[in-house]
């Protein structure tokens, strides 16, 4: 649940990595993603009580301002939101790396 896409091959396997997953060109048409609904699924799914339809879509729109208002680097990157998401929204790949550039923007002040 906690696991990722890559769309690589020269991505290390590394001593963190525990398991991979390789999906066939079918597969991972079976994993489009769709538009939100707003059913409010994933908020109801997240240990954080976090909004993560709203991070998410401040985080596409490159919004960090409100990402992080939205307490989004609260987000502890559970999969969650992601595994009941009806929509096969990728919410939190999307936390994943808005928080990473959020981190490297503060590390730079
Ligand atoms: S669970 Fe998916 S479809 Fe439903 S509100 Fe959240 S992001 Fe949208
Ligand atoms: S990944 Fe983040 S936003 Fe999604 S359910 Fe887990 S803590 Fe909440």
């Amino acid at each position: 649940m906690m696991g990722f896409a890559f769309f690589d091959l020269n991505v290390p396997v590394t001593k963190t990595s525990s398991s991979i997953l390789a999906l066939t060109k079918d597969e991972v048409a079976e994993y489009e993603p769709t538009p939100c609904i707003r059913c409010g699924r994933c908020v109801e799914a997240c240990p954080g009580n976090l909004m993560p339809q709203k991070m998410a879509q401040a985080a596409m729109h490159n919004d960090y301002d409100a990402f992080v208002k939205l307490n989004g680097m609260e987000c502890y990157e559970c999969g969650s939101c992601t595994f009941v998401c009806p929509a096969r929204r990728p919410l939190t790949q999307t936390f994943k790396q808005a928080r990473q550039y959020v981190a490297a923007q503060r590390r730079k002040k």
